[in-house]
């Protein structure tokens, strides 16, 4: 009896534990294609509602029907759903643009959502580095590229650059693959997208494996990227 009650306490903590109930709202604009509407957003332990002052477009997304949750910047949000937009545009998902229109939103706040959401989300937010684990790199575009650094993390990888909406804060976990056809070139690709970087410097083949076992899931991966 003394058992049960302590298994079902202990089982209670780690339900809870992890992720504490830190649910955040801001004053947000919602643009529309023409013109927009003002409300509330909020993110709360199960879903994101937006209650637009007008009511008109007032709206609530359980985590699990979010399809895709970019956090652009600071001050803007862009939520895709699994809807379609009508019968006649079937291909378009529908999607929801909101600007902040006071506050941001921390790198904290962002780690809340990817908690809550059911697939990878598009994080822009990052901090400065800590690791020791730094490479110089090229993110390319289209046309020509973006300088910055790739911090490589125990559990993370970040691309920090100047150019802000390319920052982005990877989970090793959410990486589906990478690839590095020679030691000047990593790819990394997500759910959501792909980036290649050109690497100002040799890849130090050590961290490369790092990378390698971590997304892959094999076994046996030592702790630390460095020795
Ligand atoms: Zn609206
Ligand atoms: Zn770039």
């Amino acid at each position: 009896m003394r058992f049960k009650f302590i298994s079902g306490f202990v089982m209670y903590l780690a339900l809870t534990g992890g992720a504490q109930a830190e649910s955040f709202e801001f004053r947000v604009k919602h643009d529309h294609t023409l013109g927009s509407c003002e409300g509330k957003l909020i993110a709360s332990d199960r879903e994101i509602r937006y209650e637009a002052t007008n009511g008109k477009h007032s709206r609530t997304w359980a985590y699990i029907d979010i399809q895709k949750l970019d956090v652009v910047s600071p001050t803007r949000l862009a939520l895709k759903t699994f809807e379609s937009q009508s019968w006649k545009q079937l291909e378009k998902d529908r999607a929801f643009d909101f600007s902040l229109l006071e506050g941001k939103i921390t790198p904290d706040q962002q780690e809340f959502l990817r908690t809550k959401l059911g697939r990878p989300m598009v994080a822009r937010l990052v901090e400065k580095a800590t690791s020791s684990t730094l490479l110089l790199v090229r993110h390319r575009h289209r046309l020509g590229g973006c300088e910055g650094q790739l911090s490589v993390e125990e559990e993370r990888l970040i691309y920090l650059t100047d150019h802000a909406s390319d920052n982005r804060l990877w989970k090793l976990r959410e990486i589906e693959t990478i690839g590095s056809p020679d030691p000047y070139h990593l790819r990394v690709t997500t759910y959501n997208e792909t980036f290649t970087f050109d690497l100002k410097s040799l890849l130090d083949s050590k961290i490369y494996d790092f990378l390698w076992k971590k997304i892959y899931r094999l076994e046996g991966v030592q702790a630390g990227v460095t020795e």
